[in-house]
């Protein structure tokens, strides 16, 4: 196989070409949402110039086309995942994903004494769901924590591990510290101990192969504006038997088959938890978004991000003051960092000056920022369009920004 032309494959990424104060734009921020290529915005735009109309309602031809284009990009999205296509439900991203696990399977199967376990390095996203859930049914929240190098303790997880605990839901990489947890060992574990396991893979699908299966959890939820998709669309797989349980969600229409003011009968899953009319347009620029993907290959992906990584942390690593978080072996290409003295939102906001786009804040992790000791921190996050140059270019400029704040 040939290598991919780096260089010809950020040229597919518009926005990339910008300016930013009058500086060329290096953008940084695609672990809190990637840019798009010109295929997605073209699929996107497609749809609703010579197809848009409902789906699985209407029997003229743009209404098919559209449910064809729809369950077409389901299809895409579940083989990318290596799962069938009728255990995927297509949701508005993670958030709405791990709501309906929380709200769905786990509100009628909690009660007082039960525990749902977390770890110290979850998005928001997957807190504060459990905390409703805890709140409602008098379960426990508990917390496996992290080694010095943000790498989960797994010797604490084994030993929280324990009868009380229900729910294990833990995230496939952290935003904020890079860390890519071994998912398939933990859900081992947890299956040992009838432990049903909620893995929040935000970060892992834009960056890796997924095979859902091979991980062994119960339930993975993703996002996909994260992996070049349109803002709004995500999904949620869920073993056939926890679907076919679950009660509906949401109510409303497309997710009945037959609607008496006596009695509801709902629909077949995935459907039963689609209720309403879906981002029609936004899911099938997903589909797109995962042909773009595929084409590029998931392990050339990778690579290419290892090897800017290792660059980066060079680079940065040889900056006086500099103190990153998160070192552990075999982290996705997410830095965070903070500069001896400087605040990091001045340090986000002056690298703008300089046309570089970072995060700075708590990043929806403060029990994460909580355990450091820092109200926040800024972040690099890179993806296969970044280049080495832009690498260089963030070094040089944190380098000028740390002496204009010293
Ligand atoms: N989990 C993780 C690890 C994330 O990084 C994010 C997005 N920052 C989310 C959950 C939430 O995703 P969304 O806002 O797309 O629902």
């Amino acid at each position: 196989a040939t290598r991919p032309d780096w260089l010809s494959i950020r040229a597919d990424f518009p926005v990339l070409t910008r300016q930013v104060h009058g500086k060329p734009l290096v953008y940084l921020d695609s672990a809190n949402t990637s840019q798009k290529p010109q295929s997605v915005i073209r699929a996107v735009d497609a749809f609703y110039r010579e197809h848009n109309a409902n789906v699985s309602r209407a029997v003229h031809a743009l209404g098919s086309e559209a449910t064809e284009a729809y369950e077409g990009a389901r299809g895409k999205l579940a083989a990318f995942l290596n799962v069938p296509a009728n255990e995927l439900v297509l949701t508005s991203g993670t958030t709405f994903a791990l709501n309906l696990v929380a709200y769905s399977f786990a509100l009628p199967r909690l009660q007082a004494g039960d525990a749902i376990l977390l770890t110290r390095m979850e998005h928001h996203a997957n807190i504060v769901p459990w905390q409703l859930v805890a709140e409602r049914t008098g379960a426990v929240i508990k917390v496996v924590e992290i080694t010095p190098e943000g790498a989960l303790d797994l010797d604490d997880l084994r030993a929280k591990l324990t009868g009380d605990v229900k729910i294990l839901a833990f995230t496939h990489v952290s935003n904020v510290l890079g860390t890519v947890n071994p998912v398939a060992e933990i859900c081992r574990e947890a299956r040992k101990r009838g432990v049903i396991t909620v893995v929040d893979g935000s970060q892992a699908t834009p960056h890796r192969a997924v095979d859902i299966p091979a991980l062994g959890c119960d339930f993975y939820a993703f996002t996909g504006h994260k992996m070049l998709g349109p803002t709004g669309t995500g999904g949620l797989w869920a073993k056939r038997e926890h679907l076919k349980a679950m009660p509906p969600f949401l109510g409303g229409g497309e997710m009945i088959k037959e609607v008496r003011f006596e009695k509801t009968t709902y629909n077949d899953p995935p459907h039963k938890f689609e209720a309403g009319t879906p981002n029609i347009a936004g899911v099938v620029g997903l589909g797109t978004a995962v042909d773009y993907l595929q084409a590029i290959g998931m392990a050339e992906i990778e690579a290419r991000e290892q090897a800017l990584l290792r660059m980066a942390e060079a680079r940065l690593s040889a900056i006086p003051g500099l103190r990153m978080f998160g070192t552990a072996p075999g982290k996705a290409a997410v830095i965070s960092f903070l500069v001896e003295g400087a605040h990091a939102h001045d340090l986000a906001t002056l690298l703008d000056l300089e046309g570089i786009a970072v995060r700075s804040g708590h990043h929806c992790a403060h029990p994460l920022m909580a355990h450091f000791g820092v109200p926040a921190t800024c972040r690099a996050s890179l993806a296969f369009y970044n280049t080495h140059v832009e690498v260089e270019a963030l070094g040089d400029a944190i380098e000028k920004v740390r002496k204009l704040l010293a």
